[in-house]
């Protein structure tokens, strides 16, 4: 086919937080006009100081307005975007928004609404997979239609299972049951969840893989029938179910193992026809026998780890393949250079379970340095909330090898502040310590094994004491550099807010806020 490239002049995001600052920079570099939506809670944020144009979203809560999909496709309408940015979570996998944008005339940077109507059903995801040969956890391909089918499954894959959301994404929906007496609760239970979450009740059962590794397979591909793998992320350390720290590559895979899996995972990409990115999600066990999961057809929270050993823009290909843009790289231009590790810095509490930590962001240091990167909107004075995702901060770090990343990744721990809410600072710190880690010996059972909480509770009483002079001069000279930070962002924060109207420098162009 040939290929028909129309540049987009403007492209409206329709998402908040770190992910629309990482694709408003994404848009900069490529000379791209860039707008943002937001709503009251982020009428301050860092996306609407820095796009050049910013649209309030009127809405019975803060969240609406990022899931107004009719607004959405109005405002971009009206304002001339000719395309939309979904990112992760909000409307990134919805079918019938991508419908809606394609009716409209606007480009859904993504998947087809029929690719993500299919991938976004885990059930259909895992016929496409077998289709393609892909080894399966053992289970049903289809949804639990009543209890006596739900316990009759389940004595047939064997305990422990697992019942999950159709439907599902974020770690929601999904409850591990260790035998009969819990099924049915537990399916209630996941429905019930799923229903709330996802407009969507339907569960089905797998096997329970235990203390598995989680790798996934970042995939790019574009409307010519190219796809390629840019090689996998290892994203074990996880809390109810949802990832924490992630690092590429897996210390697990075997180059043989990657070359098969990515092979699994670019098929089921061709036979879908997907354009853009995607992350198709394996568990690998003990044995070394891999299973297929789930694919994420969208840009993920952990992309950053790939493209610092990729050295290649992910955001930036979403765009030129939506745009029409062919594949310039093939499979054997991918080279994997080095290690990266990224931290999600969360306002969770990690003593209380991580349990979410809402208040206003105090102090705020950054670390920075050789092979450092943060993407982040935060800024001191900044409201934190319960009702949008707890990610404040994402830290990568690079290096040569996965020692030097772990000593980097400590380093760049150490440097940062974050005061005002409780952080998953601590947690990180205690993790990058632990040795077993240290040793690539992780799975999704890795923070109780290892009690990390309680860890994290003696490192806390250990800075406590007066007797470590060491640690107490440190606090003491981390507490003045944050002050310096503090001040320098106040100061940054109203100039910012008293810059006039329409300019055309994104650092000092203020927000227009289209009441619409
Ligand atoms: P990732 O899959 O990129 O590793 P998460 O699982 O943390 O990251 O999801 C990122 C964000 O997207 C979270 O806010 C999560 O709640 C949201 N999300 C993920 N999957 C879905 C889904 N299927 N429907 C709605 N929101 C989702
Ligand atoms: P989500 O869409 O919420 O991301 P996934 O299917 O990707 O759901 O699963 C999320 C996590 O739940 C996995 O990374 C893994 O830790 C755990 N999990 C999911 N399925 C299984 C399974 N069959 N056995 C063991 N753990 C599982
Ligand atoms: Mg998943």
């Amino acid at each position: 086919m040939r290929s028909t490239v129309k540049p987009f002049k403007k492209i409206l995001i329709i998402n908040r937080g770190e992910i629309a600052v990482r694709a408003i920079r994404a848009c900069r570099e490529l000379g791209i006009s860039v707008g943002v939506i937001y709503s009251r809670a982020d009428v301050h944020s860092l996306p609407v100081k820095l796009a050049d144009e910013a649209f309030f979203m009127e809405g019975e809560s803060d969240i609406s307005a990022y899931l107004d999909q009719q607004k959405i496709v109005d405002v971009a309408r009206t304002h001339r975007y000719d395309a939309v940015y979904p990112g992760y979570g909000f409307l990134a996998e919805n079918s019938s928004f991508a419908a809606l944008c394609a009716e409209r005339g606007i480009a859904f940077i993504g998947p087809s609404a029929a690719v993500l109507h299919s991938l976004g059903d885990k059930v259909e995801a895992k016929r496409i997979a077998r289709k393609v040969g892909a080894p399966l956890v053992p289970g049903e391909d289809r949804e639990v239609p009543d209890d006596k089918d739900a316990r009759d499954s389940a004595r047939k894959i064997g305990y422990p299972i697992v019942v999950k959301a159709s439907g599902g994404g974020g770690g929601r929906g999904i409850r591990v049951v260790m035998k009969e007496a819990f099924l049915l609760k537990s399916v209630k239970e996941a429905q019930r969840e799923a229903k709330l979450a996802f407009h969507n009740p339907g569960v089905y059962i797998e096997k329970f893989i235990e203390n598995p590794r989680h790798v996934e397979f970042q995939i790019l591909g574009d409307r010519y029938g190219n796809v390629i793998h840019l090689g996998e992320r290892d994203c074990s350390v996880q809390r109810r179910h949802q990832k924490l720290i992630e690092e590429a590559p897996s210390t697990v895979l075997t180059e043989e193992m990657r070359q098969k899996i990515g092979a699994y995972a670019i098929a089921m990409a061709r036979e879908v026809g997907l354009v853009g990115v995607a992350t198709v999600e394996f568990l690998v066990d003990r044995q070394q026998n891999y299973f297929f999961i789930e694919v994420n057809p969208r840009i993920q929270v952990e992309h950053g780890v790939t493209e610092l050993i990729c050295g290649i823009d992910l955001v930036k290909w979403q765009i030129r393949v939506a745009q029409g843009e062919k594949l310039s790289l093939r499979q054997k231009d991918i080279v994997l250079r080095g290690h990266a590790i990224e931290c999600r810095i969360n306002s969770e509490d990690p003593l209380s379970e991580f349990a979410v930590s809402t208040g206003v962001i105090e102090q705020y240091l950054p670390p920075g340095g050789t092979g450092v990167r943060v993407c982040g909107g935060i800024f001191v004075g900044q409201e934190v909330s319960s009702q949008f995702d707890t990610l404040l901060l994402k830290l990568m770090v690079w290096d040569e090898t996965r020692a030097k990343a772990i000593e980097r990744m400590r380093r760049a721990l150490g440097e940062c502040i974050i005061e005002g809410v409780k952080t998953t600072l601590p947690f990180h710190r205690t993790v990058m310590d632990n040795r077993n880690f240290q040793k690539g010996d992780v799975d999704t059972d890795f923070i109780p094994k290892n009690k990390i909480s309680l860890q994290i509770r003696k490192n806390a009483e250990k800075m406590r004491q007066p007797s470590l002079l060491n640690d107490q001069v440190e606090s003491i000279r981390y507490r003045e550099i944050a002050l310096i930070a503090a001040s320098v962002y106040k100061n940054l924060k109203r100039e910012m807010g008293t810059a006039g109207n329409g300019g055309s420098n994104a650092w000092v162009t203020s927000a227009r806020k289209d009441q619409m």
